[in-house]
């Protein structure tokens, strides 16, 4: 044994082990179908990205602060990995020249996002996102298919009691008015709030209503409201979304305290909560417009709408939920050696193996252990069917096929084989 202690995974990232690996797949295909099924495109982006796209789009938010995984460098960039999706796509958006296309671009992507955060139970640092994003339409149409496209993907896994929170934050015309009565509510109470909230009276009003701090909380009742203090048409884009929601049959609550951690969002803002989750890791998702987004990283003035959903969270909920996913045997035919004397017969396995796999995925067992440990093992790993060889067997071509839930076996010529796991049908 060596002396020092054994490395482990760094901390805040954790493995996804096949057993979990699958209820994951599920729920990011169950993704991708509702994106496409809502005609939203996949598209990749650099888990790498300049460290100025990510501060511009929010010098006062904890994504591009303290929580940004920032790279050493080792060129003339300074680098960060993704804390979010949004702006990365809003930027190959203008780089791919998709704005050229027919307005909107409907995109959607899944991967890993990184966030330096204390580490707890559903905050990782490496954690997974569902992204979609409508990108070049000021709609409130899109807005509403937006929250649709979230909304069916957690009822497409089977995910109930989800609630939807609602809430406007108006736009570059009618917030400065609500920021200034907020600052002007706030101002007075200033010994009462967290020492972080004290700074964001004057720098960003609008993320004292985001502080999870219980005295915060507390002052947070009285606080004026930014749904009245919508200008017309940022009125009128909010009643027409919430229209729009009941004719699509979908619940909300509205929250006039919603509001998104990044400053570029404008008008609609919304939430994914689940009930099973307590506390401060209660979203499974969120997003809203961001019509400043695109000048805020130096491109054209482009609206967008967008959602972020977190995979971890719904995979998690799904198996509190007791919502089993069967994972995938390893194989589903593992070909098993008798050796009946010494000899080797990993070769003819392996030939024997490929003649399968023409049909069903089949692994090796090349241990050399008893017959019986074998099939122990073949057992324990769920293979519907093991192949049996022995030496004269390998020779002439020849295996005994065990069907293992029926317990039956027969033999069978190698020839034989691919049809005869055809026709079983598994
Ligand atoms: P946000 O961009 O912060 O609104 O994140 C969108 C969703 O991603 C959240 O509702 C969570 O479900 C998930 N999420 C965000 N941060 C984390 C994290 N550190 N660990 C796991 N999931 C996260």
């Amino acid at each position: 044994m060596p002396s020092a202690p054994p490395i482990k995974a760094a901390r805040g990232v954790r493995d996804i082990l096949p057993a979990e690996r699958a209820a994951w797949r599920w729920v990011e295909e169950a993704a991708r179908a509702t994106a496409r099924n809502y005609g939203y495109q996949e598209i990749e982006t650099p888990i790498l990205e300049q460290v100025e796209l990510i501060e511009r789009v929010g010098e006062d938010t904890d994504a591009a602060g303290k929580e940004l995984f920032r790279v050493q460098p080792m060129g003339g960039q300074r680098l960060a990995l993704r804390p979010e999706a949004t702006v990365g796509v809003v930027r190959a958006y203008f780089e791919g020249a998709l704005h050229q296309h027919p307005q909107p671009v409907r995109l959607f992507f899944t991967g890993a996002m990184f966030r330096h955060d204390a580490p707890q139970k559903l905050r990782y640092r490496q954690f997974y996102q569902f992204d979609v994003e409508a990108i070049g339409d000021a709609s409130p149409a899109l807005d509403a298919e937006v929250i649709e496209v979230a909304w069916e993907w957690l009822a497409s896994v089977g995910l109930a009691r989800v609630r939807l929170l609602l809430n406007s934050i108006g736009d570059s015309v009618c917030r400065p008015a609500y920021l200034e009565a907020l600052r002007a509510y706030y101002r007075p109470l200033r010994d009462q709030l967290c020492p972080q909230c004290r700074d964001r009276i004057e720098t960003n009003p609008l993320r004292l209503l985001d502080c999870k701090e219980d005295g915060c909380q507390a002052l947070k009742a009285g606080a004026p409201r930014s749904i009245d203090h919508l200008c017309e048409p940022c009125a009128r884009h909010f009643e027409e979304v919430r229209r729009l929601l009941d004719r699509a049959g979908i619940e909300y609550s509205l929250d006039p305290f919603l509001v998104r951690g990044l400053d570029y969002y404008t008008r609609t803002v919304f939430e994914l909560q689940h009930e099973s989750l307590g506390g401060a890791q209660n979203a499974l998702g969120g997003g809203g417009r961001y019509d400043g987004l695109a000048a805020a990283i130096n491109w054209q003035d482009t609206p967008g709408v967008g959602f972020a959903g977190g995979i971890d969270r719904v995979v998690h909920v799904l198996r509190e939920e007791g919502q089993e996913v069967v994972s995938a045997p390893a194989a589903e035919l593992i070909v098993l050696t008798e050796p009946n004397g010494g000899e080797d017969l990993a070769g003819p396995a392996a030939e024997l193996a490929r003649i399968a796999r023409a049909v069903v995925p089949t692994a090796v067992d090349y241990s050399g252990r008893s017959l019986r440990a074998q099939m122990r093992a073949a057992g324990k790993a769920d293979a519907h069917w093991v192949a049996i060889i022995n030496a004269d067997e390998a020779a002439a071509r020849r295996a005994r096929l065990r069907d293992m839930p029926a317990h039956e076996q027969r033999e069978v010529t190698w020839e034989e084989l691919a049809g005869l796991l055809a026709n079983a049908g598994t």
